[in-house]
């Protein structure tokens, strides 16, 4: 049995190669590398460069590799970008994942892990947020993440499907042995963003708002390690193969940190300062977005071991200087030098773990 991971030379999807790799899994990737990367994909995985909503290429690779479960990543996920350009969006995350949909009950593949995210809360509040807390989404990246959920629930109810959404709160760091991490130019989330200032890729950053309702007037963000993310899907799929019911369910870390205590840890960790400048409210943002992850904890028996941030910054900074270190490179050299170096090192588990964290 096969894992089809979708968007697997992106960011989230690359470490998530990694992990079924690492259990024992045979993995195939569909990425049309328009935002990932083909030297991202771990070496053993085989990669289909195409589209997700390409329904007979799709139903191709489900029947040749045995697909027993599909996790699903591709997609667009900039949310200022999907509000200039709603139709974009709706036709990319949620066009798209009808057409994989329908290829994924045409070949009566049986388990889907959907990547859905706390934009379909809109804004949140100080507490954290429980999965029946109303979704109210802000923007068209959060409409066309949550009409895909409800897809999903429709699917699954007619056609005998069984799923997990898990809800990512604020993603961030990168594979702790440095075989992967967040690599597409003109980043915007804030860690990658400090790292990238830190490390002289931007001359300096700006603090969007200091004048909200939190402690230190700065937005408050639940980060997770993206490595705790993708053994969170690690477990569902287990789950949904052990007979596990239909689940969404968020995955952060059940607190927050402000934008000023995350440049501070940027700052402790890297050991040096860099040019931070106070500016205006970025339109859209809410003021604190906590998830509750009790249900995740309990249903997925997910425990997380990177719940620091100072660890997430380190993982963040090291793949920043690596990126940097190897700017000059093809992609195709690049490719070449990480397999190089990987092969001799990699431990392959045999046996697939389902509660092992
Ligand atoms: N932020 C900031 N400067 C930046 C990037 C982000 O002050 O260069 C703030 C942003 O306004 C928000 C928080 O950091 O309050 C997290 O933003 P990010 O884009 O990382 O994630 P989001 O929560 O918007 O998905």
């Amino acid at each position: 049995m096969t894992v089809l991971v979708t968007g697997g030379a992106g960011y989230i999807g690359s470490h998530m190669v990694w992990e079924l790799l690492d259990a024992g899994e045979d993995v195939v990737v569909l990425d049309r590398l328009s935002t990932g990367f083909e030297w991202a994909v771990a070496p053993e995985a085989k990669l289909v460069v195409g589209d997700v909503g390409d329904i007979g290429l799709v139903s191709s690779i489900i029947r040749k590799h045995k697909v027993d479960a599909v996790i699903h990543f591709a997609g667009s996920i900039v949310v200022p970008e999907s509000v200039a350009d709603p139709l974009g969006y709706y036709e990319n995350n949620t066009s798209k994942t009808r057409s994989l949909l329908e290829a994924v009950v045409r070949e009566n593949v049986p388990h889907f892990i959907f990547s859905s995210t706390a934009a379909v809360y809109g804004g949140a509040g100080l507490e954290p947020v429980r999965e029946d807390a109303p979704l109210k989404p802000e923007s068209p990246y959060g409409v066309s993440k949550l009409m895909t959920e409800w897809m999903l629930r429709d699917t699954a109810a007619a056609h005998g499907l069984r799923y997990t959404a898990l809800r990512y709160f604020n993603v961030s760091g990168a594979d702790p042995r440095g075989r992967t991490g967040q690599s597409t130019p003109g980043a915007t989330h804030l860690i990658k963003v400090a790292c990238e200032t830190a490390t002289g890729k931007r001359p300096w950053m700006q603090v969007y708002g200091t004048d909200y309702p939190t402690p230190d007037g700065t937005c408050i963000r639940d980060y997770i390690h993206v490595s705790d993310l993708v053994a969170a899907h690690r477990l569902a799929l287990a789950r949904l193969r052990a007979g596990g019911d239909s689940l969404t369910a968020n995955c952060g870390y059940s607190h927050g940190y402000s934008v000023l205590e995350v440049i501070d840890s940027v700052r402790r960790v890297h050991g040096a300062d860099f040019d931070v400048r106070i500016a205006a409210r970025r339109p859209g943002d809410a003021p604190a977005v906590i998830a509750n992850s009790e249900l995740a904890r309990q249903e997925l028996g997910w425990r997380p071991i990177y719940d620091d941030l100072d660890r997430i910054v380190a993982d963040a900074l090291n793949w920043e200087k690596y990126l940097q270190h190897t700017a000059s490179d093809s992609p195709e050299r690049r490719r070449r030098k990480r397999r190089l170096s990987l092969e001799a090192t990699r431990p392959r588990k045999k046996n697939f773990q389902p509660n092992a964290v």
